[in-house]
Parts: C-alpha cells; sequence; structure tokens
C-alpha cells in the first residue's frame, strides 16, 4: 500500500522542524504538522541561553527556511490520535492521513499550577511567557513559579519590568550556581525555597495567592503569576504507548512507525540543544526505518565485466538499497554503467556523499518496472539514468 506520506512530523518546534529536515534530506516524503504555526516554544523565546542563536524568533525563521528547502511540506492540522501500525494512521483536524513512520515532537503544554478557577485566569494575571507579557506588569509584583534553568531565566527577565520578582521554588532550585549568583544579585528577586502555592486570589483578574512553606500559610499579593511548573506531554495521542508521571511519552522499539523526538520524550533534558539532537537522530532513525522496509529493489552488480569496487558501498550484488540522496540508473550495458561510475563519482566527491544509490535493470531488453521508477523518484533526489550501449 501507498501511505500519503513516508513520514509524518506532529508539532514543528525544534525538535520536529529538524526531524522533518533531515528526513527529508534523506530524499523521503515529509509532513510537518503544527496546530499553531511553526516555531513552537521559540515563538515565545525572545532572549535564548546555552543555544548560539540569540533569539527564538530568529532561530525559528532559519528552521522553518532550512526545512522548507529540504522539501518538508509545513502543515497547520492539529493531530487529534495516533494509531501506530503499518501504515501508522493519523486523525488529524483535516482528516486521515497515513505515513510509514511518524515523529512526534509535540513539545510539553503550559505551565500550570493545577488550582480551582487557574483557565479562567489566563491572560488575566496567569502567563507563561516573560518576554511577551512582562510589560504589561511594569512596575507591579509577580511570582514565578518553578525550579529549573528557565525558570532563573524568566525570573531574571521579568525583574526588568516588576517591582518585585517572588520565586517560589516546590522543593530546591535545580538552576546552576552562575544562575543563582545573577538571581541573587538583583535586589527586586527573592528566592522562597518548599514553596507551595495553594491558592489563587482575584475575582475575573489575578490579585495574589496563598503561599505555604513548611507549616507557615501566607498571602502573598501579586498582579502576576508565571507557572513553569505542572507541563504535561502528549498523553493520550498515541494508542498504546506508555506515558511517565508527566504524560511524556516513552518510546518503545515494539511499536511499529513511531519515533519520539524533543521534550514530548520521557527523560528529555528539556534544552533546544537536546530538542535539536533528538530531532536529527529522528530524522536518521526515520530514514533508517524505511531503507529497511524498501528491501523490494534489488541491488544488482549491473556491469559486464566490470568488477564491483569495494568502496563503492552501495554496489553490491544481491544487497537492498539503502538511503541516499542520488541515484544512479543503468539498463546494464557496459558503457551506459561506465559513464554513470564516472559521473557518480564526481558528484559523490563534490557533494561530499556518504554513498550512492545504484540501481539496473538485470537484463537490457526488458523496461525497467513501474515499481521500480517509482522507488527511485519518490525516495531519491536526483536519478542519473544512461541507457545507451
Ligand atoms: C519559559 C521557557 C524558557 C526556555 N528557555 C530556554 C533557553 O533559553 N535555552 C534552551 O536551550 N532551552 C530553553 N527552554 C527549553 C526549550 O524551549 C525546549 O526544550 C524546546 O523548545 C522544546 O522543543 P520541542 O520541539 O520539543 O517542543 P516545542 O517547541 O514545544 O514544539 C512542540 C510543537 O508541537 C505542536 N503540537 C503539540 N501538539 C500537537 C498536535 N496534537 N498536533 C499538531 N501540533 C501539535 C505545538 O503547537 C508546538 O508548536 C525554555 C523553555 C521554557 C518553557
Amino acid at each position: 500500500m501507498t501511505t500519503d506520506w513516508d513520514v509524518v512530523v506532529i508539532g514543528a518546534g525544534i525538535a520536529g522542524l529538524t526531524a522533518a529536515r533531515v528526513a527529508a534530506e534523506r530524499g523521503l516524503r515529509v509532513v510537518a504538522h503544527d496546530r499553531m504555526s511553526p516555531g513552537g516554544q521559540l515563538v515565545n523565546l525572545t532572549a535564548l541561553h546555552d543555544f548560539p542563536v540569540p533569539s527564538g524568533p530568529e532561530l525559528m525563521t532559519t528552521l522553518t527556511a532550512a526545512a522548507e528547502a529540504a522539501g518538508v511540506r509545513i502543515g497547520y492540522a492539529e493531530v487529534t490520535r495516533v494509531r501506530p501500525g503499518t501504515p501508522v494512521r493519523l486523525e488529524t483536524s483535516e482528516g486521515e492521513v497515513t505515513a510509514e513512520v511518524v515523529v512526534v515532537a509535540a513539545g510539553l503544554g503550559p505551565g500550570r499550577l493545577g488550582l480551582p478557577g487557574e483557565e479562567a485566569l489566563v491572560g488575566r494575571g496567569i502567563s507563561t511567557c516573560a518576554g511577551c507579557d512582562g510589560p504589561l506588569f511594569r512596575g507591579r509584583p509577580v511570582a514565578v513559579v518553578g525550579d529549573d534553568e528557565w525558570t532563573a531565566e524568566e525570573a531574571l527577565e521579568l525583574a526588568g519590568y516588576a517591582s518585585a520578582v517572588t520565586v517560589l521554588v516546590p522543593g530546591s532550585p535545580r538552576w546552576s550556581a552562575e544562575r543563582a549568583e545573577r538571581l541573587a544579585a538583583v535586589e527586586t528577586v527573592e528566592v522562597v525555597t518548599g514553596a507551595t502555592v495553594t491558592a489563587l486570589r482575584g475575582e475575573g483578574v489575578l490579585s495574589g495567592v496563598a503561599v505555604r512553606t513548611g507549616d507557615a500559610e501566607r498571602e502573598l499579593a501579586v498582579a502576576g503569576v508565571f507557572p513553569f511548573v505542572g507541563r504535561r506531554g502528549p498523553e493520550g495521542l498515541v494508542d498504546g504507548l506508555p506515558t511517565d508521571e508527566d504524560g511524556r511519552l516513552v518510546p518503545d522499539d515494539e511499536v511499529p512507525g513511531l519515533l519520539v523526538a524533543g521534550d514530548a520524550r520521557a527523560g528529555a533534558e528539556q534544552s533546544l540543544a537536546a530538542a535539536e539532537a533528538d530531532g536529527r537522530a529522528a530524522g536518521e532513525a526515520a530514514a533508517q526505518a524505511l531503507a529497511a522496509t524498501a528491501g523490494s529493489l534489488r541491488i544488482v552488480d549491473p556491469t559486464y565485466g566490470l568488477p564491483p569496487e569495494e568502496d563503492d558501498a552501495a554496489v553490491v550484488a544481491g544487497s537492498t538499497a539503502t538511503w541516499t540522496d542520488v541515484a544512479l540508473f543503468t539498463n546494464s550495458k557496459p558503457n551506459a554503467t561506465e559513464l554513470l561510475r564516472g559521473l557518480g563519482g564526481r558528484l559523490q566527491a563534490h557533494w561530499e556523499l556518504p554513498e550512492l544509490g545504484f540501481a539496473a535493470k538485470d537484463n537490457a531488453s526488458v523496461p525497467a518496472d513501474k515499481d521500480t521508477i517509482d522507488w527511485l523518484s519518490q525516495r531519491f533526489k536526483m536519478v542519473l539514468v544512461a541507457v545507451g550501449d
């Protein structure tokens, strides 16, 4: 059965865009769907830390352009259900689609305290984006809830606007000593450890929170609360895939055609560098998975008297094809084969290709079968054909 796509990527954040680009560069037909616009978390990050590119929107633009240049289709559908199998079936806001491989790179949901009345106060005092909403709290006190590196950075960013920033850490901080020093150096920032927010105050608009530390409970008057705790993974999205206690997906090799990348993966480090590396690995794994199932094309030694060269990895009698950018196709006539070997070798050196695909008809006098032609045209970016004597 022909699938709609070789690879469907769910989520076009840094992990998804990278996975999609890498898979497309291997010649696969790839769509990356996002229920919002491409970029994911990057859209909100005006300033990036621990990453070479300084701004989220700038990185988002570069990643999207690179994916599209590699041939990725950016889609704007929400994927509501994934049913693993061969093929994988996806229910989306635009109907059902099928794919050989699905990469779930759906990230995490927004931070939440899990308190009654919280959703009604989102945008009315509760925010998860210091860069976007910080200016709204100029000269007013805010609280930040969390314990990781990014909580510290968001608190520092908010300190540029708010009159006071109280950082409520549920247990102990997990941020680096360097970030602890920077926080300590700002007079308007107070870090409270072992703190739990127990209630939200305010009618229609947030006016404060109740905070418990140990046995003591106190009221904190704040105009804004920025929760970076309680972020949940895409639980319930994929049939049969287990999740951890935060709803992040636990990859399982036994589930066919399913890969997980970025923050959505249980155990992910939750940084841009880690999500990018994860995305790259998922793109490679998708290409490998498809190469393994693509064995219908027999790669023959097509030559009359030309011995297969040791270092010409793809020309292996009786082996199956691997994914490459460029394939050579000949009708098995010696001159055509030799011409292709020469051209292919020069292209391989010029583009530093790790290997070349090489296919041939078993017999020069029969037409190439349709499956072979389809396979070549869909899987490779360029097919050099020589059919002369
Ligand atoms: C406040 C904050 C600040 C941070 N600052 C930094 C920093 O300075 N440096 C750093 O290295 N890291 C930082 N991080 C971490 C970093 O942003 C993330 O690790 C990274 O962006 C995760 O990328 P991702 O592609 O896995 O997920 P995301 O960027 O979250 O992308 C997931 C995408 O999937 C889409 N999606 C979800 N479900 C579906 C669905 N069902 N159908 C279709 N689309 C769907 C979403 O719309 C989203 O676009 C920060 C995180 C936070 C919360």
